[in-house]
């Protein structure tokens, strides 16, 4: 520990020797606990994968075919062999089409097969009635990762020249000569430019609440003149479709103007060169690295990933379920998940008390919020079910003529049938969005629910082996920060069903919003050492993180062995995090949680524990009046 960095620089001081010391794999943008943990969780399974190959006795059924699979994504011999042939028939289909009419005849088949197409549809539950499923409608990411980039003309020259070069590199690998290769990708560009004016920002698609506009289908015909949504909608889920709920309603307003017959040269360059970078992964081995080449760019990775964890990713990623049910039954036993469950009910008890002790919030909204709490269900370790999709893959193999690409079809339209099946029927609440053996934790607004995977439950998470005050500065306050998703500026939104209802006072929704506010202002401009912090695409994070660590510190306080340094200490822990340039600039501009560094030191100077247990006065950099400090949960 750097002792004299305590009062100006915690995340410094508790972190310092670690910083110094953590190296960053060279396949990684970064090393964080998170990471450390992930790292320990991939070697045991990778070695699992390793002795499943020459020994399959006591498997599932559903694990067989994550061995059989990853038979196929290690063989890169056979792969190269191949070279891309598997692709041709994807690109002959794109190839074959001669008019934007002819792409609407044949849309239904290429969004089952998964194939890139600039808009497409999602069955998810109904925000205004979460016990319904509904339709939908959203067009295709931009090629760089944010509208911000778009808008400054030197990051945008920069990043578009990086994107053209390597993808120029996987268009000439696939098979196109140079010059070709550079005309389809101008023209994909082309379409990619306009659809920037109408794609939301990173900072706008945090107000999640906001991608849910539905559109009757009246009015969705009479906005697109030029292709026919609704027939095709209706073709996909097999019924009658009364209203699409579109994510992003400029998109749609503008729908004619971007998708037309004489933009349609522009639209099939697009799918080109975005199916040829998006299948090289399960081509040949020059193919998948050149595949990764613009990321790696982007978020400052040095090499690629090494062939075997790639190969065993690609086998993982889509059964990732399968395998995370075998590592939490395996590896996290009922012991523990009784110890996790007494933590989050205690967590749960102190949200309550606060609850009842607020001071800002009128009788009437307190008592919501309560049964908002007291609905919320919680899931630990793993689930007690998985998608019937796993059930009904069949894994073919190269001998049975099968290839990579053509798993990859018949995987997406398992999904794709599966999804578009669910719609206008309950959904199934049992399922989770990760798999047991994920580093992470979240909470489902739609669903009221907070689930917490076996593989975060560990040191320095979470440990027998350390004092309750740790546990409650590491899983307590992830535990904590979950539940505060709840009340976040989008949470807060939801009901105790999960579907959106205004259960605030007039009054305390105007405090929420001030208290919001203050918590924008309190992060944003914050200066990290690679640009600023954006206070308002992080406020639902930073609510949460306050929210998290102030529940939990007064649920370690009821601790008799309490221990505030101990607490402290293991909150600055979990946030180490030591990363490139390029990957810290690009989480500042698209992700939702602030910068690691931010977490840890501004959510305890924003903690009157924390000044008043270290003595801080104005002259420390930790120092934050308590006056300014902002409490919400
Ligand atoms: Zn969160």
């Amino acid at each position: 520990m750097k002792k004299e960095l305590i009062k100006d620089n915690y995340y410094e001081a508790i972190n310092g020797d670690w910083l110094e010391t953590a190296e960053i794999p060279a396949d990684q943008p970064q090393m964080s606990a998170f990471l450390e943990l992930h790292l320990d969780i991939e070697k045991l399974l990778m070695d699992l994968a390793a002795k499943w190959s020459k020994d399959q006795t006591g498997l599932n059924k559903n694990l067989l075919k994550f061995v059989k699979l990853h038979e196929m994504t290690k063989d890169f011999e056979t792969r190269d062999k191949l070279g891309s042939t598997p692709l041709q028939p994807i690109i002959e289909r794109i190839k074959a089409l001669k008019s934007l009419k002819d792409f609407e005849k044949n849309a239904k088949e290429m969004l089952l097969d998964g194939i890139s197409t600039p808009f497409g549809y999602y069955v998810m539950q109904d925000f205004m009635n979460s016990n319904n499923q509904v339709l939908y409608f959203g067009a295709t990411d931009l090629f760089l990762p944010d509208t911000s980039y778009y808008q400054d003309p030197a990051t945008k020259e920069q990043l578009m020249g990086l994107f053209k070069m390597t993808t120029s590199q996987i268009l000439q690998l696939y098979g196109l000569d140079p010059e070709k290769a550079n005309e389809i990708l101008e023209k994909a560009i082309a379409f990619d430019e306009l659809l920037v004016p109408v794609t939301k920002s990173s900072v706008e698609r945090a107000d999640y609440v906001k991608m849910y506009n539905p559109m009757d289908k009246d009015e969705v015909i009479s906005k697109t003149t030029t292709f026919n949504l609704m027939k095709l909608a209706e073709s996909l889920v097999g019924v009658e479709v009364d209203k699409l709920i579109v994510t992003n309603p400029d998109f749609i307003n503008k729908f004619d103007e971007i998708i037309n017959e004489e933009n349609f040269e522009l639209i099939k360059s697009w799918m080109l060169v975005s199916n040829i970078t998006s299948f090289s992964s399960l081509l040949t081995e020059p193919l998948r690295v050149a595949s990764g080449a613009f990321m790696r760019a982007l978020s400052g990775v040095a090499e690629p990933q090494a062939q075997g964890k790639f190969a065993f990713y690609q086998a993982y990623d889509r059964l990732s379920q399968v395998v995370g049910l075998y590592y939490g039954e395996t590896y996290f036993g009922p012991e523990a998940k009784k110890d996790v469950e007494n933590m989050v009910n205690e967590v749960i008890n102190v949200y309550k008390e606060r609850l009842e002790k607020n001071t800002w919030l009128n009788k009437d909204t307190k008592a919501k919020a309560i049964l908002k709490l007291n609905k919320i269900s919680v899931q630990i370790g793993y689930p007690e079910e998985l998608p019937q999709y796993f059930d009904k893959y069949e894994v073919g193999s190269y001998e049975e003529g099968s290839n990579l690409v053509l798993e990859s079809i018949k995987w997406s339209r398992l999904l794709t049938q599966d999804n578009y099946s669910k719609y206008n029927k309950e959904p199934n609440r049992n399922l989770w969005q990760m798999p047991a053996s994920m580093v992470n934790a979240y909470y489902s607004p739609t669903n009221n629910q907070i689930v917490f995977p076996a593989a975060i439950l560990q040191e320095p998470y979470y440990s027998v082996n350390q004092s309750r005050s740790a546990n409650y500065g590491g899983i307590g306050a992830v535990i904590a920060h979950e539940i505060s998703h709840a009340f976040d500026n989008n949470g807060a939104q939801f009901d105790e069903f999960g579907s959106l209802n205004n259960w605030w006072t007039e009054e305390d929704l105007k405090t929420f919003k001030e208290k919001s506010k203050k918590m924008i202002e309190l992060f944003d401009g914050v200066e990290t050492g690679n640009g600023p912090c954006n206070g308002e695409l992080t406020v639902s994070e930073n609510i949460a993180d306050s929210g998290g660590i102030r529940s939990a510190l007064e649920a370690s306080k009821k601790d008799k062995n309490h221990n505030y340094e101990e607490f402290f200490t293991n909150w600055a822990r979990v946030w180490r995090m030591k990363a490139s340039p390029q990957f810290l600039q690009l989480l500042l501009t698209v992700d939702v949680h602030g910068p690691a560094v931010l977490r840890a030191n501004m959510q305890l100077s924003n903690l009157p524990e924390f000044q008043d247990f270290y003595k801080l006065t104005e002259e420390d950099k930790m120092y934050l009046a308590k006056d300014k400090m902002v409490e919400i949960w």
